[in-house]
């Protein structure tokens, strides 16, 4: 029944030992361990270590189980009850002596606690145990890698299915970490996620595993939770633990992180069904802005397995030509011209219909295709700007917004970036085109990012700050960034006139950024209170159903052959 190699191993041990599987089923005891406990070895083998255990049979598997988790003997006290009556002390120490392979079940040797004996074959195992380490955990952090995560999970499933224990899976993905890397180096980056990794232990018990699965990736399992409160409790303190600054260089460096949790069995019943759901969770909490946790529900595996979709189909939309522009005026708010536009994508799927892109942006951000997306609609709207600018609007201007990615991505080479390229091709000076980005690119701007910046800036483009105020923007940011334009986030603007917060932020941002000469648009304005209230505060431009909903390019050209003023103005 033992596998060679664990023939092998066992034939080491001169203590009295016995070897189990994970369930407690005693494969094989030795003469010695048998006249320990004044029994016979044949009628041991076959039974359950439990049978003979003087103690609860759940405390003898988890005991075990216990043994098979660690890649160092554990030491343990068993009682034994010995075959005349009587019971025996069992003072042990135990390890996994063979992993479960094809047929063959998991093994654990326990064998009874004589120093010297099993230093011996501690050595023997020492070179085993190495090639051992390096399959199964991380060398950065020393945690367990994916592989044994993979391990615990199968086994946490096993036991806990059969004690009736919940246990939870807390997928960790900590925030923007690629600009940490590009901020403060590689190796700092590595250092960082050390003491993340040595942070996440000590928000846990002994019991429960923290393990790395690659990347900036970490998972937790959670054992025998009793109350759900308590896993919430410690994803709290996970993320409290790390937003606390590192100090790694000459500046403290800061991270958050997105946590998703699912719980057994309520949230999956299988390894994979777990981890598939604390990840979809992880998303969810990435998605609703970061430094979060959210627990899985069902709704969210419709949602996964829409983006699933999504990806999919979206290679073949930039192929088959279903995405398109639509454009929407921007009004210098002074005099009610329409001075710019915003290009907006729109996607029309094959079976579908429209898909928003909100909910496609996302998906493309994380799966590499924003890119290509970014580059068809920049070319896409710079051809149409040159046609406007040619034939209808010789100043027009338009607004673009653009992935954090292309900025985190632009290459360091000397040549014109590829927007100021594409302008060149098409004889548009810079200051067309405001890229609009968002402000969390700023804020955890790296040197890659700065640099991106400073020579956009320095290739004329102009720059804005889209969805204002959503993120932690400080003026430092502002000015040490050449920031031309801010356009305060709509959930502001929703806000003047139901209470005075909008109005008040609206206020403040504007005097703001009149003191630093950038310009400020105020997004989806809808309703005439909005819009008197920002012309009050004396902001440049409004965008919004007010004036207009985003149009096609030849509704937008005929907005500005007729020279329409819209919304409120439109009476005017
Ligand atoms: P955004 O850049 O903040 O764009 C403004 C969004 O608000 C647009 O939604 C616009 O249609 C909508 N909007 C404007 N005025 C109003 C209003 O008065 N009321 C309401 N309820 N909504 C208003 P859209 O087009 O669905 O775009 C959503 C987001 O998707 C954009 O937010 C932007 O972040 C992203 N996006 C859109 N087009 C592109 C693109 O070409 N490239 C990239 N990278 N992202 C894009
Ligand atoms: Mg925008
Ligand atoms: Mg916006």
């Amino acid at each position: 029944m033992l596998s060679p190699s664990a023939r092998q191993l066992h034939r080491l041990i001169s203590a009295p030992h016995v070897i189990v599987s994970l369930d407690g089923t005693i494969i094989h005891a030795d003469a010695a361990f048998a006249q320990h406990i004044n029994r016979e070895n044949e009628e041991l083998t076959g039974r359950s270590l439990a049978d003979i255990a003087v103690l609860p049979r759940e405390a003898v598997v988890d005991q075990i189980f216990l043994f098979s988790c660690s890649p160092e003997w554990i030491p343990a006290r068993m009682r034994l009850s010995a075959g005349d009556g009587g019971e025996v002390d069992f003072p042990c120490r135990g390890l996994l002596l063979a992993q479960a392979s094809g047929n063959d079940p998991a093994l654990v040797c326990i064998c009874l606690d004589e120093r010297l004996q099993y230093q011996l074959l501690r050595r023997s195992l020492q070179a085993e145990r190495m090639v051992w380490q390096q399959a199964n955990f991380d060398t950065l952090t020393r945690l367990p890698n994916r592989q044994m995560f993979q391990y615990r999970l199968e086994q946490e499933v096993f036991s806990s299915g059969r004690n009736g224990a919940t246990f939870a899976v807390l997928f960790i993905d900590l925030d923007e970490f690629k600009d940490i890397n590009d901020t403060i180096g590689h190796a700092q980056g590595d250092q960082l996620l050390k003491e993340a990794a040595e942070r996440l232990q000590a928000c846990v018990r002994k019991t429960d595993l923290v393990a790395r699965m690659g990347g900036d990736e970490f998972v937790v399992l959670l054992s025998q939770v009793k109350d759900l409160a308590v896993v919430d409790a410690i994803a709290r303190k996970i993320l409290e633990s790390l937003v606390q600054p590192f100090n790694l260089s000459a500046q403290p460096s800061y991270i958050s992180a997105s946590i998703g949790v699912a719980c057994f069995p309520a949230d999956g019943e299988t390894p994979a069904e777990l981890l598939r759901h604390a990840d979809q969770a992880m998303y969810a909490a990435k998605a609703s802005g970061r430094n979060t946790c959210i627990r899985f529900e069902r709704e969210l595996e419709e949602k996964a397995l829409n983006r699933v979709q999504i990806a999919r189909d979206l290679r073949q939309a930039l192929s088959e030509g279903q995405f398109t522009l639509v454009y929407q005026p921007v009004i210098e708010l002074a005099t009610g011209r329409v001075a710019r536009a915003e290009a907006l994508i729109r996607w029309t799927h094959g079976e579908r219909g429209p898909i928003s892109p909100a909910e496609f942006i996302p998906v493309a951000e994380r799966n590499g295709l924003i890119g290509r997306i970014d580059e068809w609609v920049f070319n896409e709207a710079t051809g149409q700007l040159r046609v406007w600018r040619e034939f209808v609007r010789p100043d027009m201007v338009l607004s673009i917004n653009c992935s954090p990615l292309a900025f985190s991505s632009l290459p360091r080479t000397d040549g014109p970036s590829p927007w100021r390229a594409r302008l060149d091709e098409l004889e548009l000076p810079g200051n067309s085109i405001v890229l609009e980005i968002t402000e969390g690119l700023l804020l955890e701007a790296g040197t890659r990012v700065s640099e991106a910046l400073s020579k956009i800036a320095r290739e004329g483009l102009h720059v804005a700050i889209d969805d204002f105020g959503t993120g932690y923007s400080s003026l430092a940011y502002l000015r040490r960034h050449d920031i031309d334009c801010l356009k305060i986030d709509k959930s502001f603007i929703d806000t003047i006139g139901a209470n005075d917060s909008g109005t008040e932020i609206a206020e403040t941002v504007i005097a703001m950024a009149k003191k630093l000469n950038i310009e400020v648009v105020a997004e989806g304005v809808e309703t005439q209170i909005q819009h008197d209230t920002l012309l009050r505060l004396g902001c440049d431009y409004v965008q919004g159903y007010l004036y207009s909903r985003p149009v096609s390019a030849h509704e937008f050209t005929a907005i500005l052959e007729r020279g329409a003023r819209l919304g409120p103005w439109s009476e005017a």
